[in-house]
């Protein structure tokens, strides 16, 4: 393994990695740690054409990248190597050169949050943990509950009672023990985290738990791997806690640093106006560190956070990178689901389609530029939500079996006949 130590976000005090379990101690929750590599060791030991000959088409692809001894086992469940999709109808549409959709919704559990619950259900199990817990807007917990359930690790899980049923569902159905919390996500991760420590489970919780942005990183490795080893102009995705948007700068400042990619993509930041936190802390150029909690409401129920959890580094991934943050009404986030399903094929959840809505905001404000070559991460899949799909997706014709009621249906539509 070449993890070489923990450095804090904030303070950039150094760690060694058994030092510290979740956040740095001088600062607090805020103070989110960055997993950080001997970049020389690696470089010797592994290249770009090393991962390329491998056959495995998993995130265990990039297993020297990740923090993981060599003799660890991990989980059998297939996360990553998601496809990225050249989508020229929606570039079109949207007024860019090329646009990519990164279809994330195909890993296990229908969601990105698998490239995190993977690489920590594997620390986990190298560690001999016998219980592991997290709180959830759904899709983590999802992940968790699924990657989990594959090797047999006890999971408890806090979700708002309010969770998307499906996401629940899945919970249930891979036998999480399922703590539905009349609260909201901010109230749920509290109680994870006073009952990890009164128990001594492990905790996952994102932002808390420093593994989880390093399971993440590896989209952006395999959308550099996938473009063959370059970086696109710039990448949009959406933020809620912004452990996906520091985890992909973490990705691509990884391959920067081992020279595998020659510049980084910009990183635009999609939040919905009703939780736009890292947002409004951008704007008025304030420091991530002392961000006051709003009240967030949001369709987007997987980007719903009061204070999100990884403010700190989705601050700086944005301000590192060039990137910028843009925020989004709720009507437009709905509106961008059906868009995207008919220009790509690829149906997403609110928060994911919501990438939609942010590319169209970035190129109005300027942040993108029609000749860019943009990536749209799609995080979450459109089945986990189809509640909020229903309201946008128009609707379809009830019949009798009768082909003449085709036929006034055929005419309404005015379909084609070849006849
Ligand atoms: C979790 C999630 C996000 C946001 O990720 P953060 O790390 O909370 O910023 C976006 N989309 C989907 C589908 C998610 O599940
Ligand atoms: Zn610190």
């Amino acid at each position: 393994m070449y993890v070489a130590e923990l450095r804090c976000s904030i303070c950039g005090k150094s760690y060694a990695p058994d030092q510290v379990q979740y956040t740095c101690p001088s600062c607090g929750e805020a103070g989110t740690l960055d997993v950080l590599y001997d970049v020389e060791a690696l470089r010797r030991a592994v290249s770009r054409e090393d991962i390329a000959r491998s056959t495995d088409p998993t995130l265990w692809r990039y297993r020297p990248l990740l923090p993981l001894p060599a003799d660890a086992a991990v989980p059998p469940l297939a996360v990553g190597g998601t496809p990225l999709y050249d989508a020229p109808r929606l570039a079109a549409d949207l007024g860019l050169a090329q646009t990519w959709i990164k279809d994330d919704g195909r890993n296990p559990t229908g969601s990105l949050k698998d490239r995190a619950s993977a690489v920590v259900v594997a620390r986990a199990m190298a560690q001999g943990i016998k219980v592991v817990t997290t709180a959830s807007t759904g899709n983590a917990a999802a992940a968790l509950a699924g990657l989990s359930a594959s090797v047999g690790l006890p999971a408890v899980i806090f979700v708002p009672a309010s969770a998307p049923e499906a996401k629940i569902a899945q919970l249930l159905t891979y036998g999480a023990h399922v703590l539905l919390v009349r609260g909201n996500y901010d109230n749920a991760f509290e109680l994870a985290v006073q009952a990890a420590e009164r128990y001594g489970w492990y905790n996952r919780n994102t932002g808390m738990n420093p593994y989880t942005a390093e399971g993440k990183k590896t989209v952006a490795y395999e959308i550099a791997e996938q473009l063959g080893w370059q970086a696109p102009d710039a990448v949009v995705l959406s933020v809620g806690d912004g452990n996906i948007i520091s985890g992909v700068h973490k990705g691509f400042s990884d391959l920067l640093a081992l020279g595998w990619i020659d510049r980084m993509p910009r990183l635009i930041g999609v939040q919905a106006d009703g939780s736009a936190a890292c947002y409004q802390v951008w704007k008025r150029g304030q420091d991530p560190a002392t961000m006051a909690p709003i009240e967030s409401h949001t369709v987007a129920d997987s980007i719903a956070a009061d204070l999100p959890r990884d403010r700190v580094r989705a601050v700086r991934a944005v301000r590192e990178t060039g990137g910028a943050f843009v925020s989004v009404p709720d009507e437009a986030i709905l509106e961008g689901i059906p868009i995207l399903a008919r220009l790509s094929g690829v149906f997403a959840e609110p928060a994911a389609a919501a990438t939609y809505a942010g590319a169209r905001a970035a190129l109005a404000e300027g942040s993108l530029k029609p000749e860019d070559r943009v990536v749209l991460l799609v995080t979450g899949n459109g089945l986990k939500d189809i509640k909020s799909a229903m309201r946008v997706a128009g609707n379809g014709y009830t019949v009798a079996p009768d082909i003449e009621e085709v036929e006034r249906v055929r005419q309404v539509l005015g379909l084609p006949s070849f006849r």
